[in-house]
Order: C-alpha cells, then structure tokens, then sequence
C-alpha cells in the first residue's frame, strides 16, 4: 500500500494531525494498537484558559485557544455531532494568596482579562469557596473520546486505519520515503503519546509518562450544576447527576493502576469543593505525554527528513493540540518555519 503519511498513533496528536493533512488533500494511513486506557480515552478534555495559582495568560493562548474551538465546532457542523461542550468554570480561590493574585491581575491587566471572567454566583451550602473566586470564561471540555471514534469512523470510510503496532526498528528509511511492512509512505509522524520517548529515532526526547486518575461520580443533589468547578481539582457535570473528577499527578514513570491511594486523593479534591458526599460509579487511570511542562514538541529528526514527531501534548492537549497540529501540517507540506519553542531540531541534543 501506498500513502503520503504513516502515523504511528491515533490519540488526539495522531487524530488532529490527520486530520490537518487530509484536509490539505493528502493521503494518510494511521495505525493504532487500539488499547482501551490512553491519556486521550481516559481524558477529562477540560480547556481551561486561566490555569494555575497566579493565572497567567501567556503569549499566544488566545490565537491557540480561539484556533481550538473554532476546529472543534467545524467538525462538529461537518459530523453534525456534539463534541465541544462550551461551559463556564466556577473558579475557586484556594487561599487568601490566590485571591489576592487575581485582584492584581485584575488592577493591573483588568483589559486582557476582561474576556475571561465573569463574576461568580454560588450557593455556598453546595460549593464551598470561603476565600472567593470567579467565573471563567471561554472555556470548557472536549468529548475526546467522541472525537477520537468520529475520526476513527472517518478514516475507516477513506481506507486510512489499521489497527496494529508499528515498531519503530521496523521503520525502514529509503531515499524516497519511508517503508513499513506493506506500506511505503513519503513520511511517517509518531504520534505515540508516553511512549514516544521508547523509539528509536527519538530516544534522546524526554517523554515523561505521567499517570492520572479521574474517577466517575453520581451527586443527584448537584444535578442542576452545569458549569465545572475548579478549587485545583474539578468536578465536570455529565448531566443527571453524573460527573467526572481529578485529577492526580502520580511521579513520572509510576505504574497507571487503579489504586485506593488515587480515588482518594481525587476525593479529597471533591471533598474540598463541595460538601455533597459523592457515590464512585467508576475510575480510571491513564498515563498522560509530558516532556517540558505542556509544551508541545514537533517536527522532523534532525537526521532523517522523513522521520518526524508530534507530541507532549501534556495536561493541555485539547487546547493546545489543534494550532500544533495546523503548524506541523504546514511545516511538513511547505517547510513553513516551526515556533522554535516546539521544533524538537533545536532541543535536547
Ligand atoms: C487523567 C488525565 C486527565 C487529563 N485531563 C486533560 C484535560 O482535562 N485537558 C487536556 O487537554 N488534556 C488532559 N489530559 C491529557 C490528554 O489526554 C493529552 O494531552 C492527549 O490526549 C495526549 O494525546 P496523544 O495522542 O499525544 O497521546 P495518547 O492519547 O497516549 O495517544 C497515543 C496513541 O498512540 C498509540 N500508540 C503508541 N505507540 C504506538 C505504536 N508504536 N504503534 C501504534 N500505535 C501506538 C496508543 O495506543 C494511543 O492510542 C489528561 C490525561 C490524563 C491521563
């Protein structure tokens, strides 16, 4: 078989990339070994604009942000589904320290984040928040899991998904292109996620697996709620009652096993947003692709031009995954200049 791109992984970074490259007109097979936990499948999906104790807003976030949902909704008017859940996130102030960050913040930058809050309404018997907070807007939570089968479904119709490994020892580089097993490709991208750092033309990359877990929740006295809280941890209503909650950060390289020790440290979570006594329905741990923080790294191997990578989607995937992947995309059809923060040629080595 014959295609112009091998990508090695369909999770979010392999499903936006695709996604990029079939829309440029170009033909793709993307091969996944299908495994039921991965950091995309077990996700929360949350965008959250303001992250953190001091709320930055960092240069870039609103083109990448404005980048993400406008990809989310244009898929979703082409599929005619829902995957993009716009929502306001209750954000609760974890001490008087945070509180007074953001009334600075609001002092001094009040213009650059007027676009982002709204004030904050609560009902303190249900959602404690004894130092404050705010409403965040702009935010909200993809479907990933949704996303990802839609583009499954998509590729199947094209003839451009396997289900299968690809080893990276398997990978034959010709002057032409790339060879593996049947299929020869002008180029192959490994999107693997925590594994990335295991291959062998990018062992050098820091791929640091950081498991998470996020457990299943019925509160039926919170039904009414449908924005997310946020105290650090979030709880995300599903509707009915239901919601998602996390999420840990087990230390890096830490086995992804369900274990007493995460439901409990995500209840303590929960417990400190609200004093409703949750009912578990389910947990989940998966093993999140972090290099530096949630900075994404990209690009083709410093030897092998027609051996590249895409990956360190991190805790900020969904936001940050779809501008990435436009800038790859383009970079790998018309040598359009990576953002040298993402371009792994000029890290690591
Ligand atoms: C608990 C938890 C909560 C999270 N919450 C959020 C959140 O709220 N917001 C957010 O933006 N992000 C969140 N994330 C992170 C998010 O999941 C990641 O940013 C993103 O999904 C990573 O996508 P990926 O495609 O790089 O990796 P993965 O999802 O790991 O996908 C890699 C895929 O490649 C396949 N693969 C690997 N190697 C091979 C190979 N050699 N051959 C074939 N297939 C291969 C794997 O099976 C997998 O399907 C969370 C993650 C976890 C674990």
């Amino acid at each position: 078989m014959k295609t112009d791109f091998l990508i090695v992984g369909q999770g979010l970074a392999g499903s936006l990339l695709a996604w990029n490259l079939i829309e440029a007109g170009q033909r793709v097979l993307v091969v996944d070994r299908d495994e039921p936990d991965t950091s995309s499948k077990v996700a929360a999906g949350l965008v959250t604009p303001l992250t953190g104790a001091r709320f930055n807003l960092p240069p870039g976030l609103e083109e990448r942000l404005d980048f993400a949902r406008s990809f989310y909704w244009r898929h979703e008017e082409l599929s005619g589904l829902r995957f993009f859940h716009h929502r306001r996130i209750v954000r609760i102030f974890r001490g008087e320290e945070e509180a007074q960050v953001w009334a600075k913040r609001l002092a001094t930058e009040g213009e650059r984040y007027a676009r982002f809050h709204a004030p904050l309404e609560i009902d303190t018997t249900r959602i404690l928040a004894p130092w404050g907070g705010f409403e965040m807007r702009e935010g909200g939570w993809l479907d990933v899991p949704g996303f990802l089968e839609y583009t499954r479904q998509a590729l199947l119709e094209r003839a451009s998904y396997a289900i299968g490994r690809v080893d990276s020892h398997e990978v034959e580089v010709l002057p032409s292109g790339v060879a593996w097993k049947n299929v020869t490709a002008s180029a192959v991208v490994f999107c693997e996620g925590w594994r990335g750092g295991q291959n062998r033309f990018f062992d050098w990359i820091p791929v640091r697996p950081t498991p998470g877990d996020i457990l299943d929740l019925t509160m039926p006295d919170l039904d009414d709620e449908t924005r997310i809280l946020n105290k650090g941890g979030w709880i995300i209503p599903q509707g009915g009652g239901r919601f998602r909650a996390g999420s840990t950060y087990r230390p890096v390289g830490a086995a992804a096993e369900i274990t007493g020790a995460g439901r409990a440290e995500v209840l303590a979570k929960v417990a400190g947003i609200t004093p409703m006594v949750p009912e578990v329905t389910g947990h989940r741990c998966a093993i999140r692709p972090t290099i530096r923080r949630s900075q994404v790294f990209m690009g083709r191997h410093p030897a092998q031009d027609r051996v590249a990578f895409f990956n360190g989607l991190g805790s900020k995937g969904v936001l940050n995954g779809p501008w990435h992947a436009a800038r790859l995309a383009d970079h790998l059809l018309r040598e359009t200049p990576l953002p040298p923060e993402t371009d792994v040629r000029h890290h690591f080595h």
